[in-house]
């Protein structure tokens, strides 16, 4: 918002201090997507008091949320990702009239410093689009926070009134299982021909899909596409039944040259309407609500413990007795905690 539309904001701004947590409501509520994404980057600050504001703003924003689409995409890096995500978002805003929300989880940045998703300004042509907001994984983080992050930003974009949420990971590992725990359904992107042990997928994330894209699928490598569809049809129908009953659809075609795009995501509609209709959605957001009240309640009690200045110093000593083999690691373990409770 320029700051001659609000007066406040350049002193706010010098300040280096957060507006009150109200103003960012009413620019969330109001759909505006400057004062969505800073709001996004007061959940994402490690200030007392940025983080102060995002949770007024969290539970402002609550009852306005939980009406999208929550969509993970995973699938190796290079296999497409970015470009089916820009062709989809489009295609859903101009043929389906959604508004689209892009967030990301990369563990790889908080690791090493580099992103295996890469900077999202890929995504050009959506980010210009009026009805998208794109915004890059949290770096410097633990997965459980990049995680927890994501989920509260799921939230504020769907206040802002954002239909359908997209969220990218790479499928090498742990973040689609943190995925999965907020998203409603599970989209993998595949190549043609090689199996998924040799795409760097793991068996476990081909288990959690409930829909495959089979990417890159033009030309000369239509035909392979079309045996490796074939292939993880009867992988995915042998694999025990799901939760939702749901039975996972294969689907071929290309981002890049934007076919098979209305089909995939005619498929995301049923797997919708099954789900909405057995009930299975609402129960797997429930779960997910107790899954994140748990994990918050471990992380608050392990940072309510590991802050405390006297654990601390009890911590010091008790390590050195249990390395020079003076007590147990259980007892010292137990002493430590019994002195906080
Ligand atoms: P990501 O790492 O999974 O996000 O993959 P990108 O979207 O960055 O794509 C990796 C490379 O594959 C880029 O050079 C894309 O242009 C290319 N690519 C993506 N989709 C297709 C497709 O459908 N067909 C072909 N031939 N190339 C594609």
């Amino acid at each position: 918002m320029p700051s001659a539309l609000n007066p406040n904001l350049a002193q706010f701004k010098r300040r280096n201090q957060a507006l009150p947590a109200e103003k960012y409501v009413e620019g969330i509520l109001s759909g505006n997507r400057v004062l969505l994404g800073q709001s996004i980057t007061l959940v994402e600050s490690h200030i007392a008091e940025h983080q102060a504001v995002a949770q007024k703003i969290i539970e402002a924003c609550l009852p306005h949320s939980g009406q999208a689409q929550r969509i993970g995409i995973t699938g190796a890096p290079g296999v497409g990702k970015s470009t089916f995500i820009e062709a989809s978002g489009l295609h859903l805003i101009d043929s389906l009239q959604r508004k689209v929300a892009v967030l990301a989880i990369d563990p790889s940045s908080q690791m090493n410093g580099g992103s295996i998703l890469g900077d999202k300004t890929r995504m050009e042509q959506l980010s210009r689009a009026e009805n998208a907001f794109i915004r890059p994984s949290p770096a410097g983080e633990t997965l459980g926070g990049v995680a927890r992050k994501t989920r509260e930003s799921i939230m504020l974009c769907e206040a802002a009134g954002y239909d359908t949420i997209l969220i990218e990971t790479v499928g090498v590992g742990q973040s689609e299982i943190a995925v999965h725990s907020m998203v409603d359904c599970f989209l993998l992107l595949l190549l043609p021909g090689a199996g998924d042990e040799l795409q760097g997928i793991k068996r476990g994330i081909v288990e959690m899909a409930d829909l495959v894209f089979i990417n890159k699928a033009e030309a000369e490598r239509h035909t392979l596409a079309q045996q490796s569809k074939k292939a993880y049809q009867n992988a995915l129908h042998l694999l025990s039944k799901k939760e939702s009953n749901w039975t996972p659809k294969v689907h071929i075609g290309s981002a890049f040259k934007q076919t098979g795009l209305a089909e995939i995501w005619q498929a995301v509609q049923a797997y919708f309407e099954h789900t909405n209709a057995n009930d299975f959605l609402q129960h797997q957001r429930k779960q997910q609500a107790t899954y994140w009240l748990s994990e918050h309640i471990e992380n608050a009690l392990k940072n309510w413990f590991y802050q405390d200045k006297v654990v601390q110093k009890k911590l010091d000593d008790l390590q050195k007795k249990v390395l020079e083999q003076e007590i147990s690691p259980f007892a010292a373990a137990d002493l430590l905690l019994k002195s906080k409770i």
